[in-house]
């Protein structure tokens, strides 16, 4: 079915008995020619790119839970490609530009709102840093601008600008960034799959891979055994231990990420902001919920859910950008499981074992490279040759020293 404005206005003069599910409900077959473990964003991008550009047949998506359950529906919804490292900058850059098509593509309201992102600058050594972040982007085809804290100022006058320890001094602009509402991508890419004939197993957890003289021969899961000519993982924050059951040692770490949404209010922040001197950043929904967030909660866990300190520490950051805030009440919070990799960036890559295939070390900012890493990953996946833009995520970075550490930070995964 093809959703547009006259369906809605036919649906609404016939009592609304025409719409179908989304998605099948299919049993799972005993063989595919590929079948990806993980139905979050990455994984269902994947099948439908699989499907829709490189021509493939009999795939399936194998989720443990149900589809947006994981961290794609998880996330503060911010997209952006502001990135500074060759290693980075073209692929979160491709990313931005399948957003920015998707909807007519996969014919899905994913309300995709490129109102803007700005990363303030609080001193003088941060500009130049920014500048040339700015430059790297323009160089790679994606649109900087640097503000001035005036012109910050006419956008957001209810910063703290004149703070002591935090003075505001500018900010970097990419206009083409924003927010997409972050469950309706799960829903858009699964409808778009399923209706090029994916099949999307919901409750049917991988328990182990079957394996025979190093080759990878489908999946065992909850629901029985499935074949497979190649499998494709894409389980985010489970990466470590779904990849324990084949026997590799990730350099991955899974830590706890917490976001936050405060009760609703009128229109008071046009784009996305993110702090320069703590861990904070902040948008406003279009239900009028301020939507945000800040630091990993620092240990190793694989619970969906933070603890206090973390709270403090993101709600203190936030007032001293944002003194109004200390007016507003929090309305809910959560966390999700974040596949924190040693350089803060992630890995798409086939791994030693013959048909077993790995995506993740998103750490947090896999939501807005969905549509890029399924796109990258289905390259990859149909034809054995990493996507052009995703040469640099390989497994052996690590041990040949080819790190890409865009914050500079070192082999320290609560450090990105
Ligand atoms: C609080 C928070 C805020 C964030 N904010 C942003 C942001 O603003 N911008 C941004 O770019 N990124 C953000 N991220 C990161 C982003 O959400 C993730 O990097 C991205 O969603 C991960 O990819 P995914 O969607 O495929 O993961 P998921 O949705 O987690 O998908 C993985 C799926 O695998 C399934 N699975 C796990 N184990 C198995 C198994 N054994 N068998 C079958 N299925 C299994 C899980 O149930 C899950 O559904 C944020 C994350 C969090 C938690």
């Amino acid at each position: 079915m093809r959703y547009s404005g006259l369906r809605v206005i036919k649906e609404a003069l016939t009592g609304h008995k025409g719409w179908k599910p989304v998605w099948r409900d299919p049993e799972p077959q005993p063989h595919y020619d590929i079948v990806i473990i993980g139905g979050g964003g990455h994984g269902l991008a994947a099948a439908y790119y699989l499907a829709r550009e490189f021509g493939q047949k009999k795939i399936a998506v194998v989720e443990k839970g149900w589809i947006g359950g994981g961290n794609v529906g998880r996330n503060t919804t911010i997209i952006r490609s502001n990135y500074l490292l060759d290693g980075n900058e073209p692929f979160y850059e491709f990313s931005l530009k399948l957003w920015e098509g998707l909807e007519q593509d996969f014919n899905y309201n994913a309300m995709v709102s490129q109102r803007g992102i700005l990363n303030l600058i609080h001193t003088d050594a941060q500009r130049d840093a920014f500048t040339r972040r700015g430059n790297a982007m323009i160089l790679n085809g994606a649109d900087a601008e640097l503000l001035s804290a005036d012109q910050v100022r006419a956008e957001y006058p209810f910063l703290n600008f004149d703070n002591a320890r935090f003075p505001i001094k500018g900010g970097l602009a990419q206009r083409r960034g924003g927010t997409v509402r972050h469950d309706a991508v799960a829903w858009g890419y699964a409808r778009g799959a399923d209706s090029r004939g994916v099949d999307i197993i919901q409750n049917c957890e991988v328990t182990g891979f079957r394996m025979e003289n190093g080759r990878c021969l489908g999946v065992e899961t909850s629901r029985g055994f499935i074949g497979a000519g190649k499998v494709g993982c894409a389980v985010a924050g489970s990466s470590g231990r779904l990849m324990a059951k084949a026997g590799m040692r990730l350099p991955i770490e899974s830590h706890v990420l917490q976001a936050f949404v405060s009760e609703g209010l009128k229109p008071v922040m046009p784009g996305v902001i993110t702090f320069g001197a703590g861990h904070f950043y902040c948008s406003q929904s279009d239900k009028g919920g301020l939507v945000f967030g800040g630091d990993i909660d620092g240990y190793n866990s694989y619970a969906q859910r933070g603890n206090l300190p973390t709270v403090e520490d993101v709600c203190a950051s936030g007032i001293a950008l944002i003194p109004a805030l200390g007016r507003v009440r929090l309305l809910r919070m959560w966390g999700g499981l974040m596949d924190m990799s040693m350089d803060g960036s992630p890995i798409i890559d086939r791994t030693d074992i013959d048909g077993l295939y790995f995506n993740g070390g998103w750490c947090y900012g896999g939501f807005k490279a969905t549509p890029a890493s399924g796109f990258a990953f289905a390259h990859l996946l149909a034809t054995d040759r990493p996507h052009k833009t995703a040469t640099a995520y390989r497994f052996d970075r690590f041990r040949r020293g080819y790190m890409i550490d865009e914050k500079g930070v070192g082999a320290q995964p609560n450090l990105h």
